[in-house]
């Protein structure tokens, strides 16, 4: 079993309902979106083994594993998710949505970059947070699928806060107040 790896680092998740928790992210290779915004270099990539992941992440004293991209969905597994689970790790994924994802995820955060009747046939059963990019003008989204957490994430230009996003999504929010603002919290403490 191996996988085409971006980067694996440890640090702490920077958004959503996990912001704060101690993280190792293991960025696969890899999309197949264009988004504008896009902040990844997801391209390029080594080829491991799951055996030599785990021996890079078996140091980091934390048992959550972040899968993100790219789209981790085009090459994660879940043998290879089972693998992982047998080690001890819970497992966290970043999807854009448009694949279901392997068996085994304990927590699956979706940023929405397809159509919402797609989404609902890859998680009938609901996840357990969706996180909406949104920039000025644009209007809040009507999920058709269950979440246990609601978010609005302000776009950003790459690293750069985009402040008229942030009023944009902060009034949005205020509206709309099943939702939560989530902002890019590792990119105004450049932690990674
Ligand atoms: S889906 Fe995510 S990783 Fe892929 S291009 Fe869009 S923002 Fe980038």
């Amino acid at each position: 079993m191996e996988l085409k790896v971006n980067e694996i680092f440890y640090t702490l998740q920077g958004e959503g309902a996990r912001a704060g928790c101690p993280s190792i992210f293991i960025r696969l290779s890899h999309c197949d979106k264009t988004c504008p915004f896009c902040d990844t270099e997801f391209e390029s990539g080594k080829i491991l083994t799951v055996g030599q992941i785990y021996e890079n992440i078996q140091n980091y004293p934390c048992q959550w594993i972040v899968w993100t991209g790219g789209e981790p969905t085009l090459q994660l597994t879940s043998q290879i998710v089972q693998f992982f689970k047998d080690k001890g790790y819970k497992q966290a994924i970043e999807t854009h949505g448009g694949n279901k994802v392997p068996a085994g995820i304990d927590y699956i955060a979706v940023s929405p970059k397809v159509a919402e009747h797609v989404l609902s046939q890859n998680f009938p059963d609901g996840v357990q947070e969706l996180r909406y990019i949104r920039h000025v003008g644009q209007a809040i989204p009507q999920p058709k699928i269950k979440a246990e957490h609601y978010f609005i994430s302000p776009e950003f230009n790459g690293d750069i806060p985009v402040y008229e996003n942030i009023a944009y999504c902060i009034e949005l929010v205020k509206q709309h107040p099943q939702w939560r603002l989530s902002v890019q919290m590792h990119k105004f403490l450049k932690i990674r």
